[in-house]
């Protein structure tokens, strides 16, 4: 079995590619939890449904996230309320686009949790519905959220303002200085997927945001000292590339963080837990300076503009697995 360390569409993209080379069946995926959001008194957890869309083939290509062919009728009926709503009242937020097919997967997992399914076993569900046949994990049945603190005034608000990861990606579109992000909840939340985690044949890390997909799985107690206590046969795939992210905020994150946004930059944060990193072929000359941090360090093509691209840097990453 194949155990990933997944966030959203980054490490979507990396599982179409490895369900070409293993079963899908072979291959269990502990995702990021931490962008689950409520919103209309419904269960939304983003980094679950781009996974689970992208590898049922139903994912927007172009958006990148949500369903295909979706409309967004129930989205533009919700406009009459904004006037009415009163003051201090989140009801009817329009800022969160959520179109009408999407919506019935919110409506299913709010429905089963409040039954008193778990997440996980609602994913289990809602992946069975999708035809997905990978194992999907979420990394709790805890609620743990990805807190946002500012770095300066924000609107209305002081310095130092919290918000929620969603209100900073979506609501901001991440266009506004962060100074810290923690998990609330991840000191006292169990996390799912630890015994994969020991006997998983290797474990990859996907390409997703170190600091907002991988750092809240991290925070869960156990995982880094799972992971750290077998990181020889872990191998991470590097989302920065050339000193960027392909797409989100992943590289002013490290930069506000106070990392280093380079491949050198994610190896520092991975040395502990992983002992392989894989950058693109565009940061081939800094491969020195990752081994340097006690990482072995392989050079491939791992812009995954293509299923084909994704296929081969999945078998690639397997390769170097040991
Ligand atoms: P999100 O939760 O949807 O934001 O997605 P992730 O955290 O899984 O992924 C975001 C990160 O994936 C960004 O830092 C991107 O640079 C990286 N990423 C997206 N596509 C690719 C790709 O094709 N190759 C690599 N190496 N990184 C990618
Ligand atoms: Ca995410």
């Amino acid at each position: 079995m194949i155990c990933v360390l997944a966030g959203g569409v980054g490490a979507a993209r990396f599982l179409r590619g490895l369900i070409q080379v293993v079963p899908a069946a072979d291959i269990t995926a502990i995702v990021n939890t931490g962008d689950d959001t409520i919103l209309h008194g419904l269960n939304i957890s983003p980094d679950l449904d781009t996974v689970t869309y992208t590898l049922a083939n139903a994912i927007d290509p172009v958006r990148g996230w949500g369903l295909e062919n979706e409309s967004w009728t129930a989205m533009g009926a919700l406009a009459r309320f904004v006037d009415a709503r009163p003051q201090g009242s989140s009801a009817a937020p329009t800022w969160f686009n959520l179109g009408d097919k999407d919506l019935a997967t919110h409506f299913y997992r709010t429905a089963r949790l409040s039954e008193g399914a778990t997440l996980a076993q609602v994913t289990t569900e809602i992946c069975k519905s999708f035809g997905v046949d990978v194992h999907l994990v979420p990394m709790t049945n805890d609620r743990v959220s990805t807190v946002v603190t500012l770095a300066q005034d924000c609107a209305a608000g002081s310095a130092g303002t919290e918000i929620t990861f969603q209100e900073y990606f979506v609501k901001h579109q991440h266009s506004v200085a962060v100074r810290n992000v923690h998990f609330a909840g991840a000191s006292t939340a169990s996390a799912l997927g630890l015994d994969a985690l020991s006997s998983a044949q290797t474990i990859v890390i996907a390409p997703s945001n170190p600091l907002v997909s991988i750092a809240p799985l991290r925070a869960l107690q156990g995982v880094d000292a799972a992971l750290s206590k077998r990181r020889d046969s872990v191998v991470a795939i590097s989302p920065i590339i050339a000193g960027a992210a392909l797409k989100g905020p992943a590289d002013r994150l490290m930069t506000e963080l106070g990392h280093e946004c380079s491949v050198v930059g994610v190896a520092k944060l991975y040395a502990p837990i992983c002992g392989t990193l894989v950058i693109d072929s565009a940061d081939a000359h800094l491969a020195q300076h990752v081994e340097a941090q006690g990482m072995r360090c392989v050079v491939a093509d791992t812009v995954m503009s293509t299923p084909a691209k994704s296929q081969n840097l999945a078998r690639v990453t397997l390769e170097n697995a040991t």
